[in-house]
């Protein structure tokens, strides 16, 4: 038990979360401001909690309740049971104990815009404390020297670990370790091994695209909100039919002609969504698998525009474009930037079933090779124009294969 004089010596919780409530817009964001959760009672455990957060880049948040707040670590590739495999631990911001239950969407453009999946949750306890000792005070002077050694009571984090300072600075480096114990195992990479939310059962994409929690102010114009958050439905934008490729300076693509979908990926998930944004994913799990990679591996969200030809094991993605990238929405430029961007993406990565389409200025040479391949035709592109959702325009036109070119 923590005697007066030593509750009375702990820092004012309030001024921990100065640098917290200073980064976030609290009339934008879903996430508490913190103030109104009370410290566990003494003798139960300390609560700790692990997010999953798909942010700008895939990371863990650690935080361990000490002094009225939760002490916060950024972990890139999260826990790991393997005591050989010593895990990168950022410190950040403290944050409040009522984050503790926060699984949603922050929204785009504000701070930490991304997917937060709740991935483990349970107590906490000293090992170094002694029967008579305040285990805060033993944590809290663990954490000034650097060096945690504790007990987690999770669902996935069982068993006991180290949090070593390797590196103080501004935002000072730990490594989080596993000790060898019962729950310790070769190669037990948590983080890999667990995919789905400890609080729901939902996945990254599902909690995307659940909305439940995302930002809705019913006070701001449509300017407030974000131009294209994650998980949001998006209509494609649609191609005029022509029988006759216009005049003006366009780019040719071609025009595969399968089933028009619409790839919404997070590190770690992916979904194919259909024109009215019905989630088609279960019809083509190894493309939403592969797109979930691409996002693990470049370590940011993603929204692709394409079509599906093919099914069962044979499907391929042909990508058309590209939406968003990381926090940034491409709607607003212009063809040939956004293709850029799409290449980059793409760029000396083998994405099994998904390819872009290919693109060129000579609408003659697509054509025959759109005879040879198969394809319904090509589509006819303003390079400058921008991405309009669910819009039919004169900038992106289509033409189904001339009968001299069979
Ligand atoms: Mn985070």
């Amino acid at each position: 038990m923590a005697s007066r004089r030593q509750r009375a010596a702990r820092a004012d919780p309030g001024a921990q979360l100065a640098e917290y409530r200073g980064k976030r817009d609290f009339s934008r964001t879903a996430e508490p401001a913190g103030g109104a959760a009370r410290s566990s009672p003494p003798g139960r455990g300390l609560q700790f909690v692990i997010q999953k957060h798909a942010a700008t880049h895939l990371h863990f948040d650690l935080r361990l309740e000490l002094d009225g707040v939760m002490k916060s670590w950024a972990v890139p590739r999260g826990p790991s049971a393997d005591p050989a495999d010593k895990r990168l631990a950022m410190q950040v911001e403290d944050h409040p104990l009522e984050y503790n239950t926060f699984e949603g969407t922050i929204p785009k453009g504000e701070y930490g815009g991304g997917t937060v999946m709740l991935w483990d949750r349970g107590t906490y306890t000293a090992d170094e404390a002694g029967p008579r000792a305040d285990p805060e005070q033993v944590l809290r002077a663990g954490y000034l020297a650097g060096r945690l050694r504790v007990t987690f009571r999770g669902e996935r984090m069982r068993g006991a670990w180290t949090l070593v300072r390797t590196d103080s600075g501004g935002k000072p480096k730990w490594l989080l370790i596993k000790h060898r114990d019962e729950h310790a195992r070769r190669g037990g990479d948590l983080a890999a091994e667990h995919g789905t939310s400890v609080a729901t059962g939902r996945t990254m994409v599902e909690i995307t695209t659940a909305r439940d929690r995302v930002w809705r102010s019913g006070r701001g114009t449509a300017e407030d909100v974000p131009p294209l958050p994650v998980g949001d439905v998006i209509r494609p934008m649609l191609p005029q039919a022509v029988r006759k490729l216009p005049a003006e300076r366009f780019v040719y693509e071609a025009w595969p002609g399968g089933e028009r979908l619409l790839a919404d990926a997070v590190p770690g998930a992916a979904a194919l969504l259909d024109e009215r944004g019905r989630d088609r994913s279960a019809a083509f799990p190894e493309l939403a698998d592969a797109l979930a990679r691409l996002a693990e591996r470049t370590g940011t969200p993603f929204v692709l525009d394409g079509e599906v030809a093919g099914a069962g094991q044979g499907a391929r993605l042909i990508v058309l474009d590209l939406l968003l990238r990381g926090s940034e929405s491409l709607l607003a430029r212009g063809w040939r930037d956004r293709r850029r961007v799409l290449e980059s993406l793409f760029e000396r990565r083998r994405v099994p079933g998904v390819r872009l389409t290919p693109a060129g200025a000579d609408a003659d040479a697509l054509l025959q090779r759109a005879a040879r391949e198969g394809w319904s035709g090509i589509f006819g592109r303003d390079p400058a124009a921008p991405y309009r959702p669910g819009k039919r325009t004169a900038e992106w036109v289509r033409l189904a294969i001339p009968a001299r070119y069979r």
